[in-house]
């Protein structure tokens, strides 16, 4: 990974303290004004001239004193900001990011001071806030209680958010754990369903203007994680610290940092239309890893007998059918879910996994988190929870060629849960293991900070569509809204593909899948994560034209590059992908009704033949060609939760 930082300082500490700064993006169509007026200091920002967050406040308030009223502007810098790097394991293989910096160090009643810092790209702000020592070099360290950072939108704006839920809620008391509902085009002033705000990413509809979508970057074991409040007309949405509840009441909601020290960054992504809301980097452009692979990690696919067999195929006979599926299929893994330590045991699986290495397979494991933060009784228990444990555990998987382990079942947004969070990638890195998290908070930048991190679920995933049918109706509104929110600021492990077409083990009871097989496939191409799983079952393999088998054996999970066509969040998404040299557009139809429309292919040459892989009228998938015209343009159709596929 090469990354090269230059930064040059253009001005320096005004003679005069000026009360009203301006810092633009370098194209000079993103403004953002920082105002400390009365000793309150607020922010605003503009796209095109169109006011996309009107003032809203900045500050926080900790244990060395409240940096939220009562604050003097000291100096202000304005600085550049180029930064070029390869990344993996994200939308994108590399970055060049170029960016206008703005610091103002302001100082509060007694003196004590802090630096406010923006970052201004084309179509992102952060920003972020750092606590300096004192003269007599003291005090070395604060305790955070809250901010003010606040994000008050224009009258008439729409949201595109999911309600935080309440602590220690839902199965065996579980949540938080990102895993609520997302609402489409509400209006602001609507209650959240518990009262707790909301999660990030949050979206926004601002009117005719344009498109801001919130995040947060850079959250470690360094901090908290952060959620928007209830909206409040005044003020908007403010930055919410993790509820008391939380972690089973244990560890505190407040944050704790060294000083000289930061709070993470928040992050606006700002759009005239949807393009820089989905292609965004920014979560990853202004944070660096922490330390260095031990060993390669590569994108894989894995097969996974847990969605549609459940806790039943946890032995040895259906895991080699599913070891099977993945040698057939050519995918690198198979995931053993839980209940593996009690069900097949410790030596069957140093069996199982030797079985699989020799088909070229190798097994990831599945454990829980706990711990002492909920009730979830999955085992294996007791063997995450801290780096004795740990090491014991990641020695043996080392020794019998496991490949990675999905954790799930955390405790929630607290400092304390983002440092087991932290420990357990940096462990599992010295065994040459990937780490998938379930049942989790959303990951902040982690693709980029924790080399051997591989995705999270924070969010409504697959394994819904198998436990309900309300769920399953749901999908095509989730899938097409995730790639403008959940999914753009994050890797999102959602519980892949599903071939079946009813969710049950002999593919013919229970409730029906209700998207086509066209829609499944694109999905792999659509949802983003490096270690994706193709939830196919062994069924499958006869059961499926052999279109469909091809198509799935070929499917990539790294991507070099991710362009925006058309969609609008849950009706429709259109993105292209590059892997390996090669585009793969694909199209989601979220809605009811066909979908027949003209769209522009920049990434073809004029009059090329492409494959078109469209629905049939059975669902099924059927392969044609087109030709891209001269204007590199091609009409798709897709069907009711249909979609189509372009390579
Ligand atoms: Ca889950």
């Amino acid at each position: 990974m090469k990354t090269k930082i230059i930064i040059s300082i253009l001005l320096f500490s005004f003679f005069a303290i000026i009360n009203n700064i301006e810092i633009s993006s370098p194209d000079g169509r993103l403004i953002v004004n920082l105002q400390v007026e009365k000793g309150v200091a607020t922010y605003s920002l503009k796209y095109d001239n169109q006011e996309m967050i009107q003032p809203s406040r900045l500050g926080l308030k900790s244990n060395i004193g409240d940096f939220s009223e009562g604050l003097t502007l000291i100096t202000q810098e304005i600085s550049e900001l180029q930064k070029s790097y390869d990344m993996s394991r994200t939308k994108a293989s590399h970055s060049e990011f170029s960016a206008n910096k703005l610091d103002c160090l302001l100082e509060n009643g007694e003196k004590h001071k802090i630096t406010f810092t923006f970052i201004v790209s084309n179509n992102d702000v952060a920003f972020r806030y750092t606590l300096h020592r004192q003269e007599n070099d003291n005090p070395k360290s604060a305790v955070i209680f809250s901010e003010v950072s606040s994000f008050l939108f224009p009258e008439g704006t729409t949201t595109f958010i999911s309600p935080q839920s309440d602590p220690m809620i839902g199965w065996e008391r579980t949540k938080p754990s990102y895993e609520e509902v997302y609402s489409a085009d509400e209006e602001m002033g609507k209650r959240s369903l518990y009262g707790r705000g909301y999660v990030f990413p949050a979206l926004f509809h601002t009117g005719n203007h344009g498109w801001v979508l919130l995040g947060e970057t850079g959250v470690t074991s360094g901090y908290v994680g952060s959620h928007l409040s209830d909206f409040s007309p005044e003020i908007g949405y403010t930055i919410a610290y993790p509820m008391e509840g939380e972690n089973n009441g244990i560890g505190t909601t407040y944050a704790g940092i060294p000083i000289p020290g930061s709070t993470p960054w928040r992050t606006i992504t700002v759009g005239a239309n949807l393009k820089p809301i989905v292609e965004t980097t920014i979560t990853y452009d202004i944070v660096d890893p922490l330390y260095e692979p031990s060993i390669e990690y590569n994108p894989v696919i894995y097969t996974w007998s847990w969605l549609i067999w459940p806790d039943d195929s946890i032995n040895c006979e259906d895991q080699v059918q599913f070891i099977y599926l993945a040698a057939a299929m050519g995918f690198e893994y198979c995931l053993v879910d839980n209940w593996w330590d009690a069900r097949i045991g410790r030596e069957k699986i140093e069996e199982l996994s030797n079985y699989a290495q020799s088909k070229g397979v190798r097994l990831m494991l599945w454990y829980n988190s706990n711990g002492y933060e909920n009730d979830a009784p999955q085992t294996p228990r007791q063997c995450m929870h801290n780096s004795i444990v740990r090491e014991k555990e990641m020695k043996w998987m080392q020794s019998i060629g496991i490949a990675g382990i999905k954790v799930d079942f955390f405790g929630g947004d607290k400092q304390v849960t983002m440092q087991l969070y932290e420990d357990l990638l940096s462990d599992a890195n010295r065994f040459g293991l990937q780490v998938i998290f379930h049942g989790c908070t959303l990951p902040r930048g982690w693709e980029r900070l924790y080399p051997n991190y591989v995705a999270s679920e924070a969010v409504l995933a697959s394994e819904n569509v198998f436990f309900n049918e309300g769920s399953a109706l749901r999908q095509p509104f989730d899938l097409t809204l995730h790639p403008f929110c959940r999914n753009s600021l994050a890797s999102m492990d959602w519980g892949g593909i599903i071939m079946n077409r009813f969710l049950s083990r002999d593919n013919a009871s229970r409730h029906t899948r209700k998207t086509t097989d066209v829609f499944e496939m694109a999905s792999g191409i659509i949802m983003q994560t490096s270690i994706q799983c193709v939830a196919m079952q062994p069924n499958n393999l006869d059961e499926l034209p052999q279109v469909e088998i091809d198509f799935l054996k070929n499917l990539p999970s790294a991507w070099e590059e991710t362009v925006f066509i058309d969609g609008y969040p849950g009706k429709f998404v259109i993105l292209a992908r590059k892997s390996a040299g090669k585009w793969y557009v694909s199209g989601l139809n979220g809605e009811s009704n066909m979908k027949e429309m003209e769209v522009e292919l920049p990434m073809f040459e004029p009059e090329k033949t492409v494959n078109y892989y469209t629905d049939d009228k059975n669902g099924y998938a059927l392969l044609t060609e087109v030709r891209v015209d001269n204007s590199r343009k091609v009409t798709i159709v897709m069907q009711p939760n249909g979609g189509f596929i372009i390579n």
